[in-house]
């Protein structure tokens, strides 16, 4: 990953219209809505705000490649060596996209550059060879037939993200679904749409057919809920709120679209006493508090075992006190501000939740600065399973140690919740720490180390975390359709 050490100038923003059918365009409505720079709260940019009408036009260009267009005749390794142009826009614009997304979103320049952005260009580069690599099967049947399966692509895709992670999303979406011959309609998140819109114009640039990629940016209810209602949409892949793929699954039921789900999470981070000290610290703060703790898979349920436990506290309190919050364009910040105004205030609701509740808070508990959303790093201490900062994801700058005694105790209790998308485990018995991975109920499970992710690892969740997974071959399945081929050999 790419180390960043000088300051970064503000970038330009330059595309802020829907992209349909490869044309920069206005929402029929003419509306438009603010996205805000979360560190000074200023309006950045007035961005389309797409509907219904925005939707149907995107999802007719969409059709109409996928239908008989250019993108459906082109030879699988053409698609290929598209997505490996557009992977190398990417990277020659990946400082001016790393500090779109910092404005944008608030996240650290060291993180954006350093973090997100290159794993977008790994995620397009693994893809792309994909694109020529999809296989199907010849099948033994009775009788004198030949039979062989293709694997094709699922057609329209619809395409929800959040704004936690507004460049990567992208790259996990659009990835599989170029690679597997797919087209696209997008909505970004309404809090983060930017890098989005640039993303699609490289897109273009890279040579990627017009009506391939269609971009709608605008608010979940309207142009969400369009489409996810649209006939025109095969399948819908949805990252962000439980709740929100509830009401989508329903909806996408009436047409069969199929579905994928990345959700959220609480995430048990397992140290055992007789983990690598240092090494567990670190990522016990790392595996919280990356990107303000906004992250579906932070692990925000900390459970040390009763003989670590109180020197872990001190040692996770010192590092708090160090952790530099500030300008996200200075390379000097670890930690910027949260997203926005209502992430601020639920995430200081949950830390009321937690002095309620009796947990001892030993850092933060406030917003930090009287400019931004930033919140400190804050630590609670003595947290129990029944406790609101134990049960619900805060998704913040919160984290909750809970005391345990003993390997069964610690697998029961950490599988005890509706969620199962990732868990930790640190130990230097690395059997023992292989066969508690194994009775661990989540999606991901990560031993002595935290949020280490590749293009080529399945990613997604157990439970109500998730519905089906994303990169990786499982991630590309999800984008294609297999077709049974039977010919008569008399
Ligand atoms: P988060 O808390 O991560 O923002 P949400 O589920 O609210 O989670 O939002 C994730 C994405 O889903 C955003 O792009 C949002 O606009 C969209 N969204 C919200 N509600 C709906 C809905 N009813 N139908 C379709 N998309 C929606």
């Amino acid at each position: 990953m790419a180390t960043v050490t000088e300051k970064f100038a503000r970038p330009q923003v330059r595309q802020t219209q829907c992209f349909i059918g490869g044309e920069w365009v206005p929402a029929a409505s003419g509306k438009t809505f603010e996205t805000v720079h979360p560190a000074t709260e200023e309006v950045v940019a007035e961005v389309a705000e797409g509907d219904k009408a925005d939707i149907d036009a995107a999802v007719k260009a969409a059709r109409a490649q996928f239908d008989g267009g250019e993108w459906s005749r082109m030879d699988a390794r053409d698609r290929g060596i598209l997505m490996s142009k557009f992977a190398d826009l990417l990277e020659e614009e990946a400082d001016e996209l790393a500090a779109l997304e910092t404005l944008d979103n608030g996240k650290p320049i060291r993180d954006s550059r350093g973090a997100d952005i290159p794993l977008v260009i790994d995620c397009i580069r693994y893809y792309a060879g994909w694109a020529d690599k999809i296989q199907g099967a010849t099948i033994p049947v009775r009788g004198e037939y030949f039979t062989y399966t293709r694997r094709e692509p699922v057609g329209v895709v619809g395409q929800i993200i959040p704004w936690n992670f507004p460049a990567l999303m992208v790259a996990w979406k659009w990835g599989p679904a170029l690679a597997a011959g797919c087209t696209i309609v997008m909505k970004p998140a309404e809090q983060t749409p930017l890098t989005c819109l640039r993303m699609a114009r490289l897109a273009q640039k890279a040579g990627i057919p017009d009506g391939v990629i269609n971009v709608v940016p605008g608010f979940g209810p309207t142009a969400g809920a369009a489409l996810v209602k649209h006939p025109g949409v095969d399948k819908i892949a949805f990252t962000g709120e439980g709740s929100t793929a509830k009401i989508i699954q329903r909806e996408a039921l009436e047409t069969m679209k199929r579905v994928t789900f990345e959700l959220g999470g609480k995430s048990p981070n397992i140290v055992l006493a007789d983990a690598d000290l240092d090494a567990a610290v670190e990522g016990a703060h790392f595996g919280l508090y990356f990107n303000q703790g906004q992250c579906c898979c932070a692990g925000s349920r900390l459970f040390v075992q009763e003989k670590m436990y109180d020197e872990f506290i001190d040692r996770l309190k010192a590092k708090n006190h160090e952790r530099k919050l500030g300008d996200p364009f200075d390379p000097e910040t670890e930690q910027g501000p949260q997203v926005d105004k209502a992430q601020f205030d639920k995430i200081l609701k949950y830390i009321e939740y937690g002095k309620q509740d009796g947990a001892k808070l030993v850092t933060g508990g406030k917003r930090h600065g009287d400019e931004g959303f930033y919140i400190e790093p804050t630590l609670f201490a003595g947290v129990t399973d029944d406790m609101r900062i134990a049960t619900d994801e805060i998704f913040g700058p919160v984290l909750s140690v809970l005391k345990f005694k003993d390997v069964d105790e610690i697998a029961r209790r950490a599988n005890a919740t509706n969620f199962g998308l990732a868990a930790a485990v640190w130990s230097r018995d690395i059997a023992k720490a292989h066969r508690l991975a194994s009775r661990l109920r989540a999606g991901t499970v990560w031993i002595n180390c935290y949020d280490v992710f590749d293009a080529g690892a399945p990613f997604g969740g157990f439970k109500e975390s998730g519905l089906g997974r994303e990169l990786g071959e499982a991630g590309l399945q999800a984008y294609t359709e297999t077709k049974t081929v039977t010919v008569s050999l008399t």
